[in-house]
C-alpha cells in the first residue's frame, strides 16, 4: 500500500479525546449523554444493583405490600433561575411528575430539597416556592416533605433543589423502556427544543420576533388520556429532557434492542427555534424540552394517540415521527429533507451545560 492510498481513509483515524476513564467529573457527566451513561453503568449500577435499579427507567417501578408503585428521584441546577415560561421550581416539580407519568404511574407525593447559598434573597426563594405550589397544585400532586441546607457564601450558585416523587402505576398500562416493538410507531408530543433554546437566548441575549418560552409543563394529564383512549397499544414513553429527542429515542433503541427510523422533516421545530439553533450552531434534535413526551405506540393506535395529544393543549402539535424497525438496531437513523439517511448517535458529553 503506498502512503497516498492510506492518508485520507478512515482506517489510520483516532479519536482526538479519550471517551471515557476520566479521572475527574467533568461537566458532560451531567449532561445526559453517553458520559453520564457511562457513571451510571460503571459506578451506580454495580455499586446498588437491583432489579427495579437495572430497568434504567426514567422512574423505579415496583411492588411493595401489594401496592405497585413508581418513585423517582432529580436534581436542578438550571442557570438562570428564571427564563421565559418558568422557573428552577416548576422544573423541580414538573421534571419529577413527568418521569412518574411516562413511567405509567399516577404521580403522587413529592418531596423537595433545597440547598441555598449564604446570601440569597429571600424574595428570589419566595418565588421559586410559590412557582413549585403553582406547579404542585397544577399536576395534582401534593410537596409532603422537604429539607433545607444552607453552604457558605461562594460554595453553591444561589439555589439548587432536588424533588423526589412516589406514583401509583395505572392498571391500563404495561410501559417501559425494553418495550418498544419493531413497527411501533414513534409520535412527539409537540415541537422540540424550547426549553433549551430559552435557556440559551436568555444567556446569550439573543433576540428573536417572538420570545422563545420554556415548554415546561406537566404531562400527567395529557398521558393519562393517552392511557385511558388506547391502554396498552403504549409501549413506551419517555420525557426528552437533557440531550433532547435525539438522546431519549437512542435509549429506547437500546433498551428494547431495535432501529428507530425518522423521517426528519415530520419534526415539529419553531422556527425560532430553528434560527437560534443555527446561530449557535446545535441542533435541535439535542436540545432539552421539559413538557414533551415520546411514544411508542403500536401502528394501529397511532392516528388515535395523535388525535387524543392534539385535542389536549399541551399536545396540539403532536406528529409522527418515525417508526421502530428491526433493522439497524439500536441506532436512530433519520431519512433527512433531502432523502438522504444519516445515523443520529447520543451525545458523549453534552451540548448545554446546566439547562435543568
Ligand atoms: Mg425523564
Amino acid at each position: 500500500m503506498t502512503e497516498n492510498s492510506k492518508a485520507p481513509g478512515f482506517s489510520n483515524w483516532s479519536c482526538p479525546l479519550p471517551l471515557a476513564d476520566y479521572p475527574t467529573i467533568v461537566m458532560g457527566h451531567g449532561g445526559g449523554g453517553k458520559l453520564g451513561n457511562e457513571l451510571v453503568e460503571h459506578l451506580f449500577l454495580p455499586a446498588f444493583r437491583n432489579p427495579a435499579l437495572e430497568n434504567l427507567g426514567d422512574a423505579a417501578v415496583f411492588e411493595t405490600a401489594g401496592a405497585r408503585l413508581a418513585m423517582s428521584t432529580d436534581s436542578f441546577v438550571v442557570q438562570p433561575l428564571f427564563f421565559p415560561g418558568g422557573s428552577i421550581g416548576d422544573l423541580a416539580v414538573n421534571g419529577t411528575v413527568n418521569d412518574l407519568a411516562v413511567s405509567g404511574a399516577e404521580p403522587k407525593f413529592l418531596s423537595a430539597s433545597f440547598i441555598l447559598e449564604e446570601g440569597f434573597p429571600l424574595s428570589q426563594l419566595a418565588a421559586i416556592v410559590g412557582a413549585m405550589a403553582k406547579a404542585a397544585a397544577t399536576a395534582r400532586v401534593q410537596i409532603v416533605t422537604g429539607d433545607t441546607k444552607v453552604v457558605e457564601r461562594g460554595h453553591g450558585d444561589g439555589c439548587y433543589i432536588t424533588t423526589a416523587g412516589v406514583g401509583v402505576l395505572r392498571s391500563n398500562t404495561a410501559v417501559g423502556p425494553k418495550r418498544a416493538k419493531s413497527g411501533d410507531a414513534v409520535i412527539v408530543s409537540g415541537t422540540i427544543g424550547d426549553h433549551g433554546m430559552a435557556i440559551m437566548s436568555v444567556r446569550e441575549g439573543l433576540e428573536f420576533e417572538s420570545q422563545i418560552r420554556s415548554d415546561c409543563a406537566a404531562l400527567n394529564g395529557m398521558i393519562a388520556e393517552v392511557l385511558d383512549g388506547v391502554g396498552a397499544a403504549v409501549h413506551a414513553m419517555r420525557d426528552p429532557t437533557r440531550g433532547g429527542l435525539a438522546s431519549t429515542l437512542n435509549e429506547i433503541a437500546c433498551s428494547s434492542d431495535v432501529g428507530v427510523a425518522l423521517d426528519e422533516a415530520s419534526i415539529p421545530v419553531r422556527p425560532e427555534v430553528q434560527s437560534a439553533c443555527e446561530l449557535l450552531g446545535l441542533d435541535p434534535i439535542y436540545v432539552a424540552n421539559e413538557g414533551k413526551a415520546v411514544f411508542f405506540v403500536a401502528p394501529e393506535a397511532a392516528e388515535r394517540v395523535v388525535e387524543i395529544l392534539r385535542a389536549h393543549p399541551l399536545g396540539k402539535d403532536a406528529a409522527r415521527i418515525g417508526h421502530v424497525t428491526a433493522e439497524h438496531k439500536r441506532m436512530l437513523v433519520a431519512r433527512t429533507a433531502l432523502g438522504a439517511n444519516r445515523v443520529i448517535p447520543t451525545m458523549i458529553g453534552e451540548q448545554l451545560p446546566r439547562i435543568c
